[in-house]
């Protein structure tokens, strides 16, 4: 029940339509409307991390979407990241704006002019704070539903502290919460690289991000955290009075999960040859009850499956498929969008006192006794999650490659993608023209070097330029 590896694309494709998870025919390029199989998910996802969030001192604000031009400009290396894909709004009704605005890309430049009014001592601080809502972007690469788009939906979090310890502090913490949510929670594996320095988040002064895998070998980029050093907290005047009557400026952390972008990797990571697979805690069908009708026993079968609805609606979220279609139809549906145990009952499973259970991941069957159907499913519900996280960690660490040459990178790239470790001279700027290099031989990037696991290469060179290597980085195609 595998997605085939070289057809991923196609088997995407066919899953967002089929599953009814978002409609392409919205006229402006770039954007897609998400629909409610997906957006009840989506909805699921976002709830539990939020509750990560604020279990972890957090708490919820709302921003304004719109951000002046000159808040925007006020970091040099920002608006040089940022300012070729921002949409502007320059008109309002008749008049041409004096002060155009953005659609917020991301909230640094909305947020950190009022952390400056909010901060004055040290009792302000750690301040943190997120937001949950759609951002945008003037993609121009090829967008792909729910993976890139000119809108997407995130959680960002906007963190604040005294001390460059704490602040490290909390980028650490970030990636806990991401190992809670991303790996834990939805089953999706993924490894946190610090990015090379030509690829960190623009005004940042270290980009760590979680990259997973999506079937046919290319990384897709989840949560990112950033330590954003001083480099905001100069520009907007963010400062603390620490004990002597000093002004300090702050330091600061900024964290991003997608929600949107994790819910295309959950369904790309769990999915098969018959459509969705979403662990149990996500799936917005818990139990889908099929009746077994024949001619004469419609009556009675159907009063017994609405009362196992009544039932088992107090635990699962539950639907009961009275429709005409037949029984194999109605499997196939329900199959393709996730439902995660399908309780098939009918006249001789009346009789017998027991009804057949079919897990959604396995397909494994088994025959039930009506009065242990509640506490039977709840097992099941567990054994998926714990399943599909282990079966997904299998495949994704058996994606983990190596190569010396960029003939030995383009052959591993080529043949099913993955991780490739390489050996490179520099994360630093000067190492950019040498991950050009690779990009222009093998079509792959340099992610960056593993988190907390610095291994220093011995008597290597760089695969691009032949210097002595100082650095593991890992190339992949990505997203
Ligand atoms: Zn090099």
């Amino acid at each position: 029940m595998d997605i085939p590896k070289e057809n991923f694309s196609e088997w995407y494709n066919s899953v967002i339509k089929d599953a009814e998870l978002c409609d392409l025919r919205y006229n402006l390029k770039g954007f897609v409307v998400i629909m409610p199989n997906a957006a009840d998910v989506i909805s699921r996802m976002y709830r539990l991390y939020e509750d990560a969030l604020e279990r972890r001192g957090h708490r919820k604000s709302y921003f304004p979407a719109l951000i002046s031009e000159k808040n925007l400009e006020a970091e040099k290396d920002h608006v040089e990241g940022f300012a070729p894909e921002v949409f502007w709004v320059t008109r309002a009704g008749k008049n041409e704006l004096e002060e155009k605005m953005i659609m917020r890309p991301t909230s640094e430049t909305a947020m950190y002019p009022m952390y400056s009014l909010w901060i004055n001592g040290k009792t302000d601080l750690p301040l943190r704070l997120y937001q949950s809502g759609p951002v945008w972007r003037y993609e121009t690469k090829a967008t792909k539903p729910f993976i890139r788009g000119r809108e997407f939906y995130w959680i960002e979090a906007h963190d604040v502290f005294a001390t460059e310890e704490d602040a490290l502090a909390q980028v650490r913490e970030d990636m806990e919460t991401t190992e809670e949510m991303i790996h834990q929670s939805f089953g999706i594996p993924f490894i946190f690289f610090r990015r090379p320095q030509w690829d960190k988040f623009a005004g940042s002064v270290n980009t760590y991000a979680a990259d997973t895998l999506l079937p046919d070998g290319r990384a897709l980029q989840l949560p990112s955290t950033h330590m954003l050093g001083n480099n905001f907290a100069k520009v907007f005047d963010v400062k603390y009075m620490d004990d002597e009557g000093k002004e300090e400026f702050c330091w600061q952390t900024c964290y991003g999960p997608s929600i949107s972008r994790i819910f295309a990797a959950l369904v790309s990571t769990h999915g098969d040859s018959r459509g969705m697979v979403l662990p149990f805690h996500l799936a917005n069908l818990q139990v889908v009850i099929v009746p077994i009708l024949k001619k004469g026993n419609e009556e009675k079968v159907l009063s017994h499956a609405r009362g196992l609805e009544e039932a088992l609606s107090q635990v699962f979220r539950t639907a009961l498929d009275s429709g005409d279609d037949t029984p194999g139809f109605k499997f196939n549906k329900w199959e393709l969008r996730g439902a995660a145990v399908r309780v098939e009952v009918g006249e001789r499973d009346i009789e017998s006192g027991k009804a057949v259970v079919v897990r959604r991941d396995t397909g494994e069957k088994a025959g039930v006794p009506f009065d242990e159907l509640a506490r039977r499913i709840v097992a099941i519900g567990e054994e998926m999650n714990i399943s599909l996280r282990k079966r997904a960690d299998a495949w994704f660490s058996g994606m983990g490659k190596e190569a010396d040459t960029l003939e030995e990178l383009r052959k591993a790239i080529e043949n099913g993608g993955g991780f490739v470790k390489v050996p490179f001279c520099t994360d630093s700027r000067e190492g950019e023209p040498c991950a050009e290099k690779v990009k222009e031989a093998c079509a792959a990037n340099i992610r960056g070097s593993k988190y907390g696991k610095e291994e220093i290469p011995e008597g290597k060179k760089c695969i691009a330029c032949g210097k002595e290597a100082r650095i593991y980085q890992y190339a992949s195609r990505q997203y």
